[in-house]
């Protein structure tokens, strides 16, 4: 079945600005971490990647090392460039990194140029790609000169071979010089990818701040941590549904009673609200407008659809806000 993408994709979605860059991207993008390897079947993932772009989310997180194993979420996407998003190529942002990980030996992973520079041809390849939008430095390097980390990014704009570029988990400081090397190089580092939820609000100690004078724009991953804010992780929830799968899951925290009762209590504002606890997290990272985006991963269309649910209210009062303070502690 030849797949066409639904022709009203593009209503309901407002895009928002990436800092002060022209780069626009939907408030929920799709990030293929998880449940894209071959462990998956490719069925399922074809039929998420589907919905994502039916309902206009039009950018797609990757990286080098997603899967599992390594490689294989970049191979199955693109597949799907083949099989059903050649045509909406020029619709869709992409983007991978290079950072953690990747093959043995010296050049297989921080941020080296050799490194960098390979593992983006690499994944160009098994994209079947000409060019991501965004690629990203996915950690700092502390052994690297910052001048040759961002310098390869800079090669990888020049050579056609990225739009954009990023970073990732940088810390305020380290931000600052990054984005003031990229200047002088003329290269567009517009977007930061740091971590952040109702659990984990570090970069609201900083990086924000350093965010909107750089006119950087910032895109959450694990708004969600990775499942736990949602239903399936309050006291009722966690009786009749299974845990994560992942074994990067925090189940210590999940298990936790303090965190349990603090999941009770978000999960409340957000039932009262009309919204699941999945939603409100969405909306709560989504509040500010230094964070352009927030990236979801999803097992299902269920869930997917769920969560692009968010949008229908993301409006919080202070009140909420202020209530929501009092059990969004890290
Ligand atoms: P999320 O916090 O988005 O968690 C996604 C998981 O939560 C899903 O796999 C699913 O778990 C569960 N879930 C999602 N929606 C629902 C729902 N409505 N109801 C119940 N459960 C739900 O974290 P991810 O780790 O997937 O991160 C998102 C993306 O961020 C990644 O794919 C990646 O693109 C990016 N990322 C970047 C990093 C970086 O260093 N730059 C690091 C980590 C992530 P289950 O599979 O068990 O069903």
């Amino acid at each position: 079945d030849p797949y066409l993408a639904a022709a009203d994709r593009y209503r309901g979605t407002d895009y928002r600005p990436v800092g002060r860059s022209g780069l626009l991207l939907p408030p929920i993008s799709l990030g293929l971490w998880y449940n894209f390897g071959d462990d998956r079947p490719f069925a399922t993932q074809r039929e998420i990647l589907r919905c994502a772009l039916d309902h206009g989310i039009s950018h797609f997180d990757l990286a080098n090392n997603y899967g599992p194993p390594y490689g294989s979420a970049e191979e199955n996407f693109g597949r799907m460039m083949i099989k059903d998003f050649g045509p909406y190529r020029h619709e869709m942002i992409i983007s991978s990194k290079a950072g953690w990980d990747m093959w043995p030996g010296p050049y297989g992973q921080l941020g080296g140029r050799t490194y960098l520079l390979n593992s983006l041809d690499e994944s160009l390849r098994r994209m079947n790609l000409d060019y991501v939008d965004i690629f990203y430095s996915h950690r700092f390097d502390p052994d690297t000169p910052l001048e040759e980390t961002i310098g390869a990014l800079d090669t990888a704009v020049r050579s056609g071979k990225a739009r954009f570029v990023g970073i990732s988990s940088y810390s305020a400081e380290r931000t600052r010089q990054a984005k003031a090397i990229a200047d002088d190089l003329g290269t567009p580092l517009v977007i930061h990818q740091p971590s952040y939820s109702m659990v984990n609000r570090w970069i609201e100690r900083g990086l924000t701040d350093a965010l909107d004078d750089l006119g950087m724009g910032a895109i959450a991953f694990t708004a969600l941590a990775q499942g736990m804010l949602t239903d399936r992780f309050t006291s009722k929830g966690r009786a009749n549904q299974h845990g994560s799968s992942r074994p990067s899951f925090s189940s210590d925290a999940a298990r936790d009673p303090k965190i349990i009762a603090r999941i009770d209590a978000l999960a409340e504002i957000a039932h009262r609200r009309g919204q699941s606890l999945a939603q409100l997290a969405l909306v709560w990272v989504l509040r500010r407008p230094t964070v352009t985006s927030t990236l979801v991963g999803a097992s299902s269309v269920h869930q997917l659809k769920e969560n692009l649910q968010a949008l229908d209210n993301l409006d919080l009062s202070d009140e909420e806000l202020a209530e929501i303070d009092k059990y969004a502690i890290d």
